[in-house]
């Protein structure tokens, strides 16, 4: 392993423990060639051991080091490359590198203890031996093992009921050969796999492959926004670039936005992949650690060409990546919302810039600031203006509910959709980003909401689960008969959530099959899974859910699409809410007329004039995003401008008042180019029992402003006990 230096005498390493630097060790004479860069070790801090993660070498001079005390792992986790990217992102995102190694690595490897057990299995294959021997049963085994060439004991044991006295007798006859192999877990394995088809590009997917083609051959940073819209076979670009790149000898990481929620995605790279004999990775949340820890040391041997991944798959230790793709880039999931928050799709930008790879953001609705980028030049510009194979964008249809006071959920005109949609057989989509039966429980005596005791937010209920839940703490309660405050009986259901709309859909027409897709019904393993499945075999006529359902599916029956309440997130005190609105909207409407029959969608508002939802009707993303850019302009708002927020919080309100306080008062001097704003209330100004402060950061140049939050940790350090701050970097939901 070349990152090994015999002669070196310390290490930096990255200890899990809250401090913005790495930390100097001696490699004592006992471990001396056994450290490497990678290597998970255990190292004294103060009076405690902590584990840490040797990321370079480093002179030891005349300062007395402690020792490291242990190597935890046979084979380093990563390799120098990675180190220095990961301490590159956890500099940007000014969060202590050690926790940002550890949240970059699989889970379970923090811990001192924790040597995920690596599963043992056995590899049977035929001796030169041609003779058959006398039981039927071991004459079928070996049969199968002699056409298979090489069969593992795991695979024999789903093929056969109980091989192994079968085996014990085929190897005493020497007609087996064995050998003990580390097993892996494929959490796929039983995923049905699609059969893939191969098309032929049309001009403009052809030409966005060229170009990519022709980037990968420069061997450099080049970074591309492939802006197709839904429907024009982005994927099948993707795939070729991907295909070139394994030609090179390189290897290619794709990320998605949520993998549970993207299985189409995944099914149609395995079948195309295992065609070509390509040796495919999955990582995402659902693996149990073993599974991770197997698959990522695949990745850091080099045993693997393609990792799919959601968001933290954009740290796995591919040796030599040559391309990264970042699928429906405009995805909010590739934020993470605590701890280490970084954005996947920034870095995968730099890790591009790192690694001198190629990357391409693909998304029907990219966010604005890559838009942006691309039409400064800094990303090469690749568009699929146009659907496969003819197939029209659908009809978007604007229902102004102001003039449908009094109908039920669905106004006259999408039940009138919907019905028709049902005779002709087709599917429908109704999008209601609100899950449970109603956002709050109302008192209609004395107008008191229940509320969360935790959190300044009203509990969501849910008449299936027969509950009241916080959708932020978890908090949760059975729905009391009475008022707490006046004692009324009259305690009802207030707006409208995905269970209520399930309820009333079934009502008026009870002979459609009706399912509902949310985190409620999806929470159970392989449940996601088979919802898609049943819409593909036809199984349901019509699927109701939030956001969920915009994602990427590709559901050919799919002719209508309802949305039921465009205005909610329009509301929202926040400056990316018109381009959430827009990013969703257009999503979701993609899903229609996928197939062969063209789609239509019609969007319920208040707000029928909203410029937002105009472009929306005229899939004029261009359109929408010069209005919006010019507004971001003048505010000095991302891409125009960068944010820092931070967050201070604690039990103590007072405390986290004078902290914050405090905070503002040091920002202050010299901050000629940076506007400090706050402190204020969070919009959200308790959470879990919190009082939460905010103060935000804004720049219209990248440097002064990260002079200023280099001052951050230092403030960190001298806060009073019991207050926290978070900082977070290029923010998306300022809560
Ligand atoms: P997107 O990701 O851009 O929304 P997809 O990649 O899912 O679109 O492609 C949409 C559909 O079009 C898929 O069913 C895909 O197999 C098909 N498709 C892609 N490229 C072509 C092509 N050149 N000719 C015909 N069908 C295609
Ligand atoms: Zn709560």
């Amino acid at each position: 392993m070349t990152s090994t230096i015999q002669h070196a005498q310390a290490a930096e390493i990255a200890v899990v423990a809250p401090l913005d630097k790495v930390l100097s060790y001696a490699i004592p004479a006992a471990l001396a060639g056994v450290v490497h860069i990678g290597s998970r070790v255990r190292v004294p801090l103060g009076r405690r051991q902590v584990v840490g993660y040797v990321m370079g070498w480093i002179e030891p001079g005349d300062a007395k080091l402690k020792d490291i005390l242990e190597v935890i792992d046979p084979h380093p986790l990563f390799h120098a490359r990675h180190a220095d990217f990961y301490l590159r992102a956890a500099r940007y995102y000014v969060y202590p590198p050690g926790e940002a190694v550890r949240t970059a690595l699989p889970a379970g490897l923090s811990a001192l203890d924790s040597k995920p057990v690596v599963l043992r299995d056995k590899l049977y294959r035929p001796t030169t031996c041609e003779e058959q021997p006398q039981g039927a049963r071991q004459r079928e085994v070996l049969d199968f093992i002699r056409a298979a060439n090489q069969v593992s004991l795991s695979q024999l044991r789903q093929q056969f009921a109980t091989p192994h006295t079968v085996l014990q007798r085929l190897l005493e006859l020497g007609l087996l050969h064995v050998e003990e192999i580390e097993r892996c877990r494929d959490p796929f394995a039983e995923m049905a796999v699609a059969v893939h088809h191969p098309v032929d590009l049309n001009p403009a997917q052809q030409q966005a492959v060229t170009q990519i083609e022709g980037a990968l051959e420069s061997a450099s940073f080049r970074p591309f926004l492939l802006h197709g819209v839904t429907g024009s076979g982005k994927t099948e670009v993707y795939l070729r670039a991907i295909a070139r790149v394994l030609e090179q000898g390189r290897q290619a990481l794709m990320l998605v936005p949520e993998i549970a929620l993207t299985p189409q995605l995944v099914t149609r790279f395995r079948s195309w992949f295992q065609n070509h004999e390509v040796r495919l990775a999955v990582l995402h949340s659902g693996l149990s650690d073993g599974e991770r820890y197997d698959a990522w040391r695949q990745v850091a041997r080099g045993d693997v060409d393609v990792v799919i991944g959601a968001r933290s798959a954009v740290f796995a230790p591919l040796p030599d990546l040559g391309l990264i793709v970042v699928d429906e880039e405009h995805d909010g999931s590739y934020k993470q919302s605590e701890g280490f928050r970084y954005n996947a799709r920034d870095l995968a930008l730099m890790r591009g810039q790192m690694d001198e790879a190629v990357v391409v953001l693909g998304s029907a609705t990219p966010v604005l600031t890559t838009y942006q980028r691309a039409l400064e030049g800094h990303l090469t510009y690749l568009q699929l203006p146009e659907r496969t194979s003819e197939r029209t964008m659908p009809q978007v249809h604007l229902v102004d509910l102001a003039q449908h006071e009094g109908e039920s959920l669905l106004s006259e005109p999408l039940q009138t959709a919907l019905s028709e949609a049902l005779k002709a057989g087709e599917q429908t989509l109704l999008l209601l980003n609100r899950r449970g039966y109603a956002p709050f429980l109302l008192c209609h005596d004395c107008g008191a909401s229940i509320r969360c005791p935790n959190c300044d937010i009203t509990l969501t209920y849910s008449q299936v689960q027969r509950s009241l839940r916080c959708h932020y703490c978890d908090f949760h309660q059975s729905p009391p008969n009475n008022c707490e405050r006046c004692s009324g009986v009259r305690l009802l259901p207030e707006g409208m959530g995905t269970e209520r709309l399930e309820e009333e859909i079934r009502q008026t027409f009870p002979d459609a099959r009706v399912e509902r897709m949310d985190r409620d019904t999806t929470s159970r393993k392989g449940a996601h899974h088979r919802l898609i499945e049943q819409m593909m075999s036809g199984a349901i006529d019509v699927l109701i859910g939030t956001q969920m359902i915009a994602k990427g599916h590709d559901f050919p029956a799919v002719t209508l699409v309802g949305v039921l309440n465009a205005d909610t997130a329009l509301n929202l005190p926040d400056f990316r809410s018109a381009e959430r609105v827009f990013s969703l909207l257009s999503q979701v409407a993609g899903r229609a007329g996928r197939g062969d029959r063209p789609g239509r969608v019609m969007i319920q508002t208040y707000a029928a004039d909203n410029y937002a939802l105009d472009y929306v009707a005229r899939h004029d993303y261009q359109g929408f995003a010069e209005l919006e850019l010019s507004q971001r302009q003048a505010l000095a708002y991302p891409p125009f401008g960068y944010l820092v927020h931070l967050v201070l919080s604690g039990n103590d309100e007072r405390k986290v008042n004078n902290a914050a306080e405090q905070i503002c008062a040091n920002l202050e001097p010299g901050a000629v180019d940076v506007e400090i704003l706050g402190p204020a209330p969070c919009l959200l100004p308790r959470l879990r029992n919190k009082h939460r402060v905010q103060i935000l950061l804004k720049a219209k140049q990248r440097d002064p402003l990260r002079r200023k939050i280099e001052q951050l940790s230092r403030f960190r350090a001298k806060l009073p006990a019991g207050v926290v701050l978070t900082v977070d970097v290029d923010p998306v939901d300022m809560f």
